[in-house]
């Protein structure tokens, strides 16, 4: 079965000693009394929940998967259910939700360091509530005061569960081809026609009701995405009373067989004249389904973390056990036959880069969840702004860099195993399966690239780029009395020159051929991904740096070990900059010059 620690002192090291959350969140009206001995508390407790009850049904979760009976009901595999209810029983559903609807109004930041660990615990499992949260906000943002009472503190209680259903089998990215039907009734509700696909957490027997969300168009729309609106659907209307009444028109069709995730039932949904209602303004769904999809990338990324954790963890316990050969430099256990593998300097490459990968990546999702705590929470307008400014930028590199890497992570932890890693009994060939997904979802990889080159940077002449860059100037220009910070921040303050550089060339490319925006899209996220990824790095070294001077012998390792990471950071990942930049810089030519026909 493996095993998964809470990685808690990690954890503690970014939410306390890098971000100091405890400061930022007194700022904030809402979450000035809460302090770093309750996020503790929270992240020990929720620890305890994943490692002791989510971990132990993620093997079971893959081999059994969800079954559809014959009446469409779907059956979730073994202590699924019964997770859930304790889940929900604990209080662990509703830790961020709003307390006017009943949540316990934890910050974002603090919920998500809860999510990285239900992710590596059960990234199956978890989607079930996971997918609830970005149905909350819609709501939230764009549901009537009545919808937002009907549904909000069901979903936050967890007794309902939320679905997001854009995508159809013709269409996927292009959503502007949809075509499930939304014609009016006398009641002001409409009926809903049509057939979705690939639905998450479609249809399952966890919680009592479901609630989709289920882009449609209306008689005479117009065509393409000014022609889509948003419809709650539940699966059981509710009573006035809030309780759940009648059966609606949507059924699970089929289940999906796929490669991994199989713990998370992926569902056709039939909409079969079901009644549904308009969230938001008619024809502007897209505007409120990006609420849900911004909240669901950053989880993705979240999924991807806490995988590459948990095939860390496992590749880095047998990689200090298994012995084969003997360390190049001589024998390092002369009592043993062989050493352990750890002595070698490729497996210690493998170990390194998962390392220096999950560490980063934690820290740049613990920031970006504070960014959204000060975004919407903060007194200062121009402070919500900057957050906010930020997030957007950022998001489609949380989501694109981190799962990335995460599939990459938990390839390098399979391979630590050697052919153990490929054999099912061990777990590590299932994380590299559930990682998968996480590149395609939600929006591909590839449309995460343009959403960041082409919206979030040269939509703005890069206004939010500047203003990132400007938050890594000022970290070099902090530490510049510190020579021994130079190693660090010399790379950082190059990559930012490089990537100023090259973002005005594309910019500039990109006026006569939208074609070399394409082209440069996904190494330019890429080399996004690093110069966040060697901020993260700069930041904690500078925090171990100082930490250590007068740290007890006790704490002294874990500092060094955090100046030793960002070193090999530095060394052995960030230089494959270089290459994405002349690969960003080598334009479409290369792409396009062959007509498709002759592929
Ligand atoms: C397990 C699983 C769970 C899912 N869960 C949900 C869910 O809960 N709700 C939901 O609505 N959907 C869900 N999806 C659907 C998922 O979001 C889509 O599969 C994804 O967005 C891609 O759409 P597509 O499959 O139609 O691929 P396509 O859109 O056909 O894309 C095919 C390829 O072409 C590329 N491409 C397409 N357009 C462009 C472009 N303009 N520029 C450059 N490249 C382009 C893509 O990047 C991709 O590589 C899920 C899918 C899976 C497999």
């Amino acid at each position: 079965m493996g095993q998964y620690t809470p990685p808690l002192r990690d954890m503690q090291f970014v939410l306390h000693e890098m971000l100091e959350v405890e400061k930022h969140l007194k700022k904030l009206p809402q979450h000035a009394e809460i302090d770093a001995a309750t996020i503790d508390t929270v992240l020990e407790e929720g620890g305890k929940f994943c490692a002791e009850v989510l971990f132990p049904l993620n093997q079971i979760g893959d081999r059994e998967g969800c079954k559809r009976n014959a009446d469409g009901s779907v059956t979730t595999p073994r202590g699924f259910k019964e997770a859930y209810e304790r889940f929900c029983a604990d209080g662990w559903g509703s830790l961020g939700g709003d307390t006017e609807f009943g949540g316990q109004g934890m910050p974002h930041v603090v919920s998500s360091a809860f999510m990285e660990m239900m992710n590596s615990a059960n990234q199956a499992w978890t989607m079930y509530p996971g997918l609830s949260h970005g149905a909350y906000n819609a709501l939230k943002a764009f549901g009537t005061p009545e919808q937002k009472k009907t549904y909000l503190p069901k979903l936050t209680s967890g007794e309902w569960t939320g679905t997001m259903c854009l995508t159809e089998a013709h269409c996927g990215t292009d959503l502007g081809l949809l075509k499930t039907k939304a014609e009016p009734n006398t009641d002001g509700s409409y009926s809903i026609s049509g057939t979705k696909i690939f639905i998450s957490a479609g249809e399952h027997d966890l919680s009592k009701n479901i609630v989709h969300l289920v882009l449609a168009r209306l008689p005479d729309a117009p065509q393409g995405t000014k022609g889509i609106s948003l419809f709650i659907v539940p699966k059981f209307v509710p009573k006035a009373d809030g309780s759940t009444g009648a059966r609606n028109g949507v059924s699970c069709g089929s289940i999906e067989h796929k490669m991994g995730i199989h713990g998370n039932a992926t569902c056709v949904i039939n909409l079969d004249n079901a009644k549904g209602w308009l969230v938001g303004t008619p024809n502007k769904g897209l505007n409120a389904m990006f609420v849900m999809m911004n909240s669901a990338r950053l989880g993705v990324g979240m999924q991807s973390l806490g995988l590459a954790e948990v095939a860390y963890q496992n590749s880095l316990a047998y990689a200090k056990d298994r012995i084969q050969g003997r360390s190049l430099t001589g024998p390092k256990n002369p009592g043993k036959p062989a050493d352990a593998i750890i002595e070698h300097p490729d497996v210690r490459r493998m170990l390194l880069t998962q390392k220096a990968y999950v560490e980063a990546a934690r820290a740049f999702t613990y920031w970006a969840g504070l960014a959204i705590d000060r975004e919407h929470k903060h007194p200062e307008e121009k402070i919500r702004k900057d957050n906010a400014d930020l997030v957007a930028l950022l998001t489609p590199v949380v989501k694109g860099f981190i799962t990335d890497n995460g599939y990459e992570s938990t390839t390098l932890a399979m391979q630590v195993l050697g052919g153990h890693g490929y054999i099912a009994e061990w777990g590590l060939e299932q994380y590299v399966r559930d990682a998968r997904i996480n590149m395609i979802y939600e929006g591909t990889n590839t449309i995460q690239a343009l959403d960041l080159l082409g919206r979030k940077v040269l939509a703005d002449m890069g206004a939010k780029l500047m203003k990132f860059g400007k938050g890594i100037q000022d970290l070099i220009a902090s530490h510049a009395a510190t020579p021994e910070m130079k190693e660090f921040t010399d790379p950082l303050g190059a990559l930012l020159a490089e990537v100023s550089k090259l973002t005005a060339e594309i910019g500039q490319k990109a006026m006569k051929n939208p074609d070399e925006a394409g082209a440069a899209a996904v190494p330019y996220l890429r080399i996004i991904g690093h110069l966040v990824f060697s901020f993260a790095w700069v930041y904690a070294a500078g925090v171990a740096m100082k930490k250590l001077a007068g740290a007890s012998a006790a704490d002294a390792p874990f500092y060094k070990t955090k100046l030793i990471t960002a070193r090999f950071y530095f060394a052995k990942l960030y230089p494959e900059t270089a290459g994405l930049i002349k690969q960003a810089r080598a334009g479409s030519a290369p792409l396009m010059e062959l007509e498709a026909v002759n592929f």
